[in-house]
């Protein structure tokens, strides 16, 4: 590793050794904070256990990312049967059984050319749960094919090392705080789990809801918005900002919610929703102007709260933040010695792949690696819409608001051959690069496998190399990749602002 930063204990490969017992390392969660941790520590030869409440893998493999991704890898094919049509496609044969005469399909139906594709309710959401439950199994696999002990229960700390799980007491020299973070609820919108749901209930549903109300526009609720609408259920998005996804890209953003229109869904921009009830057929989302928006489902999207409650951090003497996160340095520390915390419970960003480089990085620290801080402005990120939207380094607010001196490109992919080819027009390339150095700082992509096609940039933002050096890189022919190569090539030039 680069860029030392002192580990808080004795050099890690003297752990093991006759002269030095193996440090005890205690993880509370066995989500990407806890197991990417567990497995570093495991590796630096200390001897670790895992408590995990739900089952490994967390939140993010059984409710959260891992599902809602499968999910979207069957919405992102009706979305693509949309335009099947126009590709030359004709999907001819009866239309599946219990399904309607073209022109009144139900929720879950797609007409293309003359035939239908139906979503099979059951067994989506069947593959989705079976998916999450081999992703979770097969990291039980690695945990255990390290020697990591896990315990099934809820664990809490005791004292500033000491922590708990059912009538277990453990001593440790490393406490690594993992729990992630839970749905926030509003006083007047209770999930039921039937009608009002949050994130994490969907896939226990027998159907697809015909009428989706998703209240709120961030990630989440853009991403199940997006894939309800592809997957054939009515959607009504209730954003109680101008925009869907206000604290993205902005013309990243615009781009979605226009696609969102296209295909069919309401955008209720500016629209606070206050209440939520059940109706005899479903839901009525009250609005705070006063309008009912009713649905057969309600879809409740409106951020996160940390797991931090009933841990017993203030005996540890951990302080938690105003809206009770665990507040972390860039190596993982928290305010009490030996006590590290990782991943949705520290509020840093609410990223897997986030969480799972805070966990690690609390591990090399704690048990003597040479380390180098997070850096959060190297984090690639995705929104998986339809176009996808992918994000790297540094963004077009910041140069907008000079807080970093740079030229901008943008680059639609309408006019890139290969998206010709596929049939799409929506998306674009954009490209920040150093004025002067021409060091790349940053990139949006929005197009299908943005989360893709992001690599390279991120590869530039964090190799430091500069629009030149990305302009003289083959790209294939024909390519949407060739865009990239593209927009660097526009960058050579020092030319104003796009
Ligand atoms: C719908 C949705 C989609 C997402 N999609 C993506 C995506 O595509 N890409 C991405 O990078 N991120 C995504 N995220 C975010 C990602 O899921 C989180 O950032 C990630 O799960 C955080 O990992 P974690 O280890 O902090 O917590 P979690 O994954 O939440 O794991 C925490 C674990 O701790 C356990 N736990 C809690 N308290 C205790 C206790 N006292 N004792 C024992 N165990 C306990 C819980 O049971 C849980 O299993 C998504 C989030 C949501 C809501």
């Amino acid at each position: 590793m680069r860029d030392a930063c002192g580990g808080g204990r004795g050099n890690a490969t003297e752990l093991g050794s006759v002269n030095q017992p193996r440090a005890k390392v205690v993880i509370l969660g066995g989500g990407p904070g806890g197991y990417e941790a567990a497995l570093v520590a495991a590796q630096l030869g200390a001897e670790v256990t895992v408590a995990e409440r739900d089952g490994l893998g967390g939140a993010c493999v059984l409710s959260d990312c891992v599902p809602s991704k499968t999910l979207i890898a069957t919405s992102g094919l009706m979305a693509a049967l949309d335009g099947s049509a126009g590709l030359g496609i004709r999907l001819d044969g009866a239309a599946p059984a219990g399904t309607a005469p073209a022109g009144t399909a139900p929720a879950g139906t797609r007409t293309a050319g003359t035939g239908r594709a139906a979503v099979d309710a059951p067994r989506l959401y069947a593959r989705v749960r079976a998916l999450a439950a081999a992703q979770s199994a097969d990291v039980a696999g690695r945990l255990a094919a390290e020697g990591i002990e896990v315990l099934a229960g809820t664990g809490r700390l005791t004292g500033p090392r000491t922590v708990t799980v059912g009538d277990r007491e453990i001593s440790a020299d490393v406490v690594l705080i993992a729990t992630g973070a839970q749905p926030r609820i509003l006083p007047a919108a209770v999930p039921d789990g039937d009608r009002v749901l949050t994130c994490r209930q969907l896939y226990d549903l027998g159907e697809l809801p015909s009428e989706l109300v998703v209240v709120g526009s961030g990630v989440t609720g853009a991403e199940f918005a997006g894939a309800y609408q592809a997957l054939g259920s009515q959607v009504t998005l209730v954003s109680s900002r101008e925009r869907v996804l206000p604290h993205e890209d902005a013309d990243a953003a615009v781009v979605v919610e226009e696609v969102f229109r296209r295909r069919g869904m309401t955008v209720l921009g500016r629209s606070r929703a206050t209440e939520v009830r059940r109706t005899a057929g479903g839901v009525a989302v009250i609005l705070a102007d006063g309008r009912i928006v009713h649905g057969s489902h309600c879809l409740l999207t409106v951020g996160m709260v940390p797991g931090t409650s009933g841990l017993g951090l203030a005996q540890a003497g951990i302080t938690l933040d105003d809206r009770g996160f665990v507040p972390v340095d860039r190596v993982s520390r928290t305010s009490a010695p030996g006590v590290y915390a990782a991943g949705d419970c520290t509020g840093v960003m609410m990223l897997a792949s986030v969480a799972a480089m805070q966990g690690r990085i609390a591990m090399w620290h704690a048990l003597g690696e040479a380390v180098q801080p997070i850096r959060l402005s190297h984090v690639a990120a995705t929104i998986f819409t339809e176009p996808e939207i992918a994000t790297v380094g540094i963004t077009h607010q910041a140069v907008a608001a000079g807080q970093a001196d740079a030229l901008v490109v943008k680059l639609p992919l309408a006019t890139n051959a290969r998206a010709k080819m596929q049939g799409f027009r929506d998306g674009f390339i954009k490209l920040f690069a150093r004025r002067g150095s021409g060091i790349v700082l940053g990139g949006v992509v929005v197009a299908p496998r943005a989360s893709e096609l992001i690599l390279a940039v991120s590869l530039a933002v964090e190799q430091l190399l500069t629009v030149d050096q990305m302009a003289h890189t083959f790209a294939v022919y024909p390519s949407l990749s060739g865009s990239l190569t593209e927009a660097a090539r526009k960058l050579m030039r020092p030319a104003e602002d796009a």
